[in-house]
């Protein structure tokens, strides 16, 4: 824990509320060592928790403790960082990688986990929905509850379902139930599906490096092309990460986009109602810095976005160096700005009504 302890409360002007924070349930750890027994493990899961699960390295060890816990380690952790709320989701890769009947199980458990913990400490976590893909409809109703009964204010989407992606018409009734809920989804990175990883597993470069982005980002943009969003126009997608770098893009994408629709060169990218590839970004969209402490790159993303969408992240427990905050914090960006990037953006994006100014005094 860092030694001098990082304001919270709102002393500079603005809370600190973190969007992107990580938890796992006990059961959900038990559910991965018996996946990685498996043959025929998927190559991603293998790399990425086949590591996290048995390393004895400091890292890890502390990743794996605090992801656990939903009390008053995570708030003393929270207090020593400056976090005033934490929006908390299951980890990657959630329920994804399970068989259908034991991924409904967990999402089930894991959002009244999650939903109990948010109740005991109301002022500090906020919880985003865990839904089981495999089964679709079921999905839709688990997101129903976990909103509507157990106050959760979000899905959180651990991206790839065994190689398939929310732009496949099976899943669109998850797009239809957080649009209808007026919940938005955070898709949240996966390791790169089996056709996918190799050239990066053999470098290194499959998880948070570089793959976690580049199949996160892809997945996006498949929503986009597709015309999901098109059938579900009010639908609000998060990602972290700064966009997984689409922001960045964005030039290119509108332009080729643009080209290979007007070539009818594939079936799966027909004209979109709104055209380009960035209406659909800047109006559908809301992009967090998780993992990414940068001025530039948030400055960057601010004028492609607008300042209302762009907002606070930390990544707890895998990456939260105290000085991130600080660095945060000097940024040269007028205070309405800063509010709205650490604050007001979240409690407008996750319905958060409770006052701004002295609502934890
Ligand atoms: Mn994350």
């Amino acid at each position: 824990m860092p030694e001098t302890p990082v304001e919270t409360g709102g002393q500079r002007g603005y809370l600190r509320i973190a969007t992107e924070e990580a938890f796992a349930t006990t059961e959900q750890i038990a559910l991965y060592r018996e996946l990685l027994e498996e043959p025929g493990v998927d190559p991603g899961f293998q790399s990425l928790m086949g590591f996290y699960i048995n390393s004895t390295a400091e890292r890890p060890r502390f990743i794996f403790e605090n992801l656990q816990d939903l009390g008053d380690r995570r708030i003393a952790e929270m207090d020593a960082r400056g976090i005033d709320r934490q929006v908390i989701g299951i980890t990657a890769p959630g329920t994804h990688v399970l068989d259908r009947d034991r991924a409904v199980a967990l999402a089930r458990n894991a959002n009244d986990e999650l939903a109990a913990a948010c109740s005991t400490h109301p002022d500090r976590f906020t919880g985003m929905a865990a839904c089981a893909p495999q089964d679709p409809l079921q999905a839709a109703a688990e997101i129903d509850r976990a909103v509507s009964e157990l106050g959760l204010r979000a899905v959180v989407y651990n991206s790839h379902v065994q190689g398939e992606y929310l732009d496949d018409q099976r899943f669109w009734p998850i797009l239809e139930a957080a649009e209808a809920l007026d919940v938005p989804i955070y898709l949240h990175p996966n390791t790169p599906p089996a056709d996918m990883i190799q050239p990066m597993l053999r470098a290194g470069l499959d998880g948070a490096i570089f793959g976690f982005g580049v199949e996160t980002g892809m997945h996006a943009l498949r929503i986009i092309t597709s015309g999901a969003l098109d059938r579900f126009p009010r639908l609000q997608i998060i990602l972290g990460h700064m966009g997984e770098a689409l922001p960045f893009w964005l030039y290119r994408l509108d332009y080729m986009h643009q080209a290979t629709v007007k070539s009818g060169r594939y079936e799966a990218m027909r004209p979109l109602r709104r055209g380009a590839v960035s209406e659909y970004l800047r109006e559908n969209f809301i992009i967090t810095n998780s993992g990414v402490a940068w001025p530039d790159a948030i400055d960057f993303t601010q004028r492609v976005m607008g300042v209302e969408r762009v907002m606070y992240a930390m990544d707890f427990p895998y990456q939260c160096p105290v000085e991130e905050v600080e660095e945060l914090d000097r940024m040269d960006m007028p205070l309405d700005a800063k509010r709205a990037f650490f604050q007001t953006n979240a409690e407008r994006v996750f319905g958060l009504a409770q006052p701004v100014d002295g609502g934890r005094a």
